[in-house]
């Protein structure tokens, strides 16, 4: 089966909830006074985004609790379900039940990794499924209770949740699993619920992230191994990069600028983009040392 994510509801009007959120925190007016001038257009769409762009910028990000998302989940298997439930804080799910679902005649859907089936094993574990099939069908016959028979079903077996999210959580999921170092299931989860957030909301769509985005922490916290490996690794710095940035500027070790520095600032004139920009990073995989910031004993 194919992973299918759907949003089936959401609060009416985020940015409305948002804009109400955040102006209650820092305004005089009741809550009720603000809702009026939204609805008698005193306060304007526009308005009502900026408002809510600067706050999020200061990091008060409890609003974000009021937005609320509702999905259907489909096509999943067990193995990323047990990694979907730890998520505690902020979701709500309702999960196909194996107790009371028996499979009918043994036959239970399931996922097949792309690397097994590259691997050659993709008939083999068919073929195992298909015997664990038989067997549980055989339990089910026996009268073995569906919540005994389950024992057989491997992790692979497909399962349907319904689930409710706020946006804070919703972001913070999105910041771990969103991740290259994520599973590859949860990472097209959370790819699908940014998608159908983007076609209804695209401004606040723009925010899911993985943590390492422009609109998240800008940086990446996994370890230095992980992110040479990863694809997008180069597009943001490694957290040992900052605290050594940090460290050097600290200890006031950062290399002075020089004559040549001032020299070139005076003279550059305004072709910066043509010839004084940096070289871009090298592609991941090329160069996978992280670019130490200059301090005073390298000269
Ligand atoms: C790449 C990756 C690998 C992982 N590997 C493993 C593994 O090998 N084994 C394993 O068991 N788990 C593993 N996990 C799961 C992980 O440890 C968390 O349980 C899971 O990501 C849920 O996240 P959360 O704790 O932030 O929960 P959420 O419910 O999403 O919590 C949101 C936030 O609320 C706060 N919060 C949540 N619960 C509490 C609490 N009890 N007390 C105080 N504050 C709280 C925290 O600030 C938390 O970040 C892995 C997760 C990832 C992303």
């Amino acid at each position: 089966m194919a992973i299918d994510v759907r949003l089936l509801d959401h609060t009416s009007d985020p940015t409305r909830s948002l804009y109400v959120a955040y102006r209650t925190a820092y305004s005089a007016l009741t809550p009720q006074t603000i809702v009026d001038r939204i609805a008698s257009e005193r306060i304007t769409r526009e308005q009502m985004q900026e408002f809510i762009e600067a706050r999020l910028e200061t990091g008060h990000a409890s609003p974000l609790e009021h937005v609320w998302f509702e999905f259907a989940i489909s096509g999943v298997s067990r193995a990323f379900s047990h990694q979907f439930v730890r998520h505690k804080i902020g979701i709500s799910f309702e999960q196909q039940s194996q107790r009371y679902v028996a499979f009918k005649k043994g036959e239970f859907p399931y996922t097949v990794p792309e690397t097994v089936k590259r691997a050659g094993f993709g008939e083999k574990m068919e073929e195992a499924f298909d015997r664990l099939g038989e067997l549980y069908q055989e339990m089910i016959d026996a009268g073995v209770p569906a919540e005994d028979a389950r024992f057989l079903i491997p992790n692979a077996a497909n399962t349907n949740f319904k689930v409710v999210v706020n946006f804070l959580e919703l972001l913070h999921i999105c910041d771990l699993r969103l991740c290259t170092r994520a599973q590859w299931e949860f990472r097209q989860v959370a790819s699908q619920m940014r998608a159908e957030i983007h076609r209804t909301f695209p401004e606040l769509a723009k925010y899911i992230q993985p943590k390492c985005g422009d609109k998240r922490w800008g940086y990446c916290d996994e370890s230095l191994a992980d992110w040479q490996a990863c694809p997008i690794g180069r597009k943001r710095p490694h957290k040992k990069q900052l605290f050594e940035l940090y460290e050097a500027h600290r200890r006031g070790e950062l290399a002075p600028l020089a004559d040549a520095d001032f020299k070139a600032i005076e003279e550059i004139g305004s072709s910066v983009a043509t010839a004084g920009a940096a070289k871009p990073p090298a592609p991941n995989g090329r160069d996978t040392s992280p670019p130490v910031p200059q301090t005073r004993d390298e000269g």
